[in-house]
């Protein structure tokens, strides 16, 4: 059992004010694995006085301490990196093979690229007389979902620690041990007391009590719209800076001239990745009406070759969803598909055979899908794809930007200036083109109701600064 109920405050292991704590499940037994506190306001308070005690020295701090420190940070982190697989696995699910290639890996690149760009990044320009300075903005309160335990809890504290601001931060209820890692490595790299602390607890207690601390100057939060619009409420009463990194409907585009293997395979895979559990997960594949049928049996050959079951088995390329809630919001969705008129190709409601006991899904294509759809338009978090038809490419671009989200886009296919086109033309924040890599020093967030900060790379750094400009300098 994993019974880590202490918080991690000004450098310590504290027991919590309160008593209560919340079960964590392993979504793939059902079984409990340990607890956390759920942590009270009296616990956040003096974490929020810790990071604010060490935030002079820490602000004070040389760009080259920074660097030397994410760089600690990153070689602690590679020593745990069989800790971190077990626990993400663990708590979330995830197969083994994509805890290590996606989840692990991601969180080591944020500190590493951190360190990258702060080699290069400056905190002061002179522009004509004016001095312009770009100065830490405080005490960071970080909120966090359980999809990704390492990376969005990585890239939040790689910006925050770069920019020389102190930091509260609270994973997801689900998944708080891979955050607990994250202190284990912190305190071994030397990170100043008081510069990280975390508490444990729910939305409602903690995140809600970060969401509206006078003493916390910003807020990057990355989950749900609804949890979105609530922390931006509460700040604006005493107008905190808040970052949202929210959900996504993005679109897949697959040109006419697309091989359509190809295609099939980074549409299946972009949408059974985590479960489906992903904010950019292409969701809407949009094909041509002229090449639709092949795509369709190309699709149900790629999804016959992936396994889903035990994340332990390294064969698995699915694992359950991670909660019972969750399996019961993608099962309506499903439900919801099948009433709204769109045909199902393969999977469907239930628990794929022999998978009774965990939260596993059917992988789920409908196609003849209308992006009207409830399907086509609301976020589902689950392996579900929806194939909707367009005739031209100005349809394709039309009926991917009819979203009220705008967080990613992708493209795959030959001719240069259709994928050039189609790629400029998606309202959102990341485009990938023809399964091109992973860019961890590019910008990362959403147009429209995705989102309105970015993270990832200088891009991140610059979230956690507050720019200022002296005027008629030097005097
Ligand atoms: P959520 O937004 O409720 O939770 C995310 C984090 O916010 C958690 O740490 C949670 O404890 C905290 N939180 C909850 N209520 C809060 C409040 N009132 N004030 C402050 N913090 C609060 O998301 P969820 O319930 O875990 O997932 C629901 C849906 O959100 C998913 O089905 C999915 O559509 C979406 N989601 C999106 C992302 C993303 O990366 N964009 C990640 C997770 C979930």
């Amino acid at each position: 059992m994993r019974d880590y109920i202490k918080h991690y405050i000004n450098g310590e292991w504290v027991d919590s004010t309160g008593s209560e704590t919340i079960d964590v499940i392993n979504p793939a037994t059902e079984q409990v694995i340990g607890k956390v506190s759920n942590g009270t306001q009296e616990d956040l308070n003096k974490a929020v006085q810790a990071a604010r005690e060490a935030f002079p020295a820490f602000s004070n701090t040389t760009k080259d301490e920074r660097i030397e420190l994410l760089e600690k940070i990153a070689n602690e982190y590679e020593k745990r990196k069989d800790d971190i697989i077990e626990v993400i696995t663990e708590e979330l699910g995830s197969p083994v093979s994509l805890s290590e290639k996606v989840h692990y890996n991601m969180g080591l690149q944020h500190f590493k690229q951190a360190a990258e760009q702060l080699k290069h990044f400056t905190f002061t320009e002179q522009r004509g007389d004016t001095l312009i300075q770009k100065e830490p903005i405080g005490v960071a309160g970080l909120i966090t979902p359980w999809n990704f335990p390492t990376n969005q809890t990585s890239t939040k504290l790689a910006g925050a620690f770069a920019s020389g601001s102190t930091v509260v931060m609270k994973p997801s209820e689900l998944t708080p041990y891979a955050a607990i890692l994250l202190a284990e490595i912190f305190e071994k790299a030397g990170v100043p007391k008081g510069v990280f602390n975390l508490v444990n607890g729910t939305g409602d207690t903690i995140g809600n009590g970060i969401s509206s601390h006078p003493d916390i100057d910003f807020i990057s939060f990355t989950g749900s719209g609804g949890t979105g619009q609530k922390i931006s409420e509460n700040a604006a009463k005493d107008i905190k800076k808040v970052s949202l990194e929210l959900g996504g409907k993005s679109p897949l585009v697959v040109l006419g001239d697309a091989d359509i293997q190809t295609a099939a395979k980074t549409a299946v895979t972009n949408v059974i990745m985590n479960t489906g559990q992903v904010c950019t997960a292409a969701t809407r594949t949009l094909v041509p009406k002229s090449i639709h049928d092949d795509f369709i049996a190309a699709v149900k050959d790629v999804l016959s070759k992936y396994n889903v079951g035990d994340p332990t088995d390294k064969e698995n390329f699915m694992g359950p969803l991670v909660s019972a809630k969750q399996w019961d919001r993608v099962q309506s969705y499903i439900e919801k598909g099948s009433a709204e008129g769109a045909t199902l190709v393969t999977g469907g409601t239930g628990k794929p055979d022999g998978l009774e006991e965990g939260y596993y899904v059917k992988p789920t294509v409908f196609t003849n899908v209308s992006n009207d759809m409830v399907i086509a338009q609301e976020e589902i978090f689950g392996p579900v794809m929806s194939v909707i038809t367009y005739e031209g490419i100005d349809e394709a671009i039309e009926i991917a930007n009819d979203t009220i989200y705008g967080l990613a886009g992708y493209v795959v296919g030959k001719d240069a200036d259709t994928l050039r086109k189609v790629a400029t033309s998606i309202r959102a924040g990341q485009i990938t083109v023809n399964n091109a890599a992973q860019d961890f020093s590019a910008p990362f967030g959403g147009f429209k109701q995705s989102g309105n900060g970015r993270e990832w790379g200088d891009y991140g750094i610059d979230e956690y600064l507050e720019p200022r400009a002296i005027k008629g300098f030097p005097f």
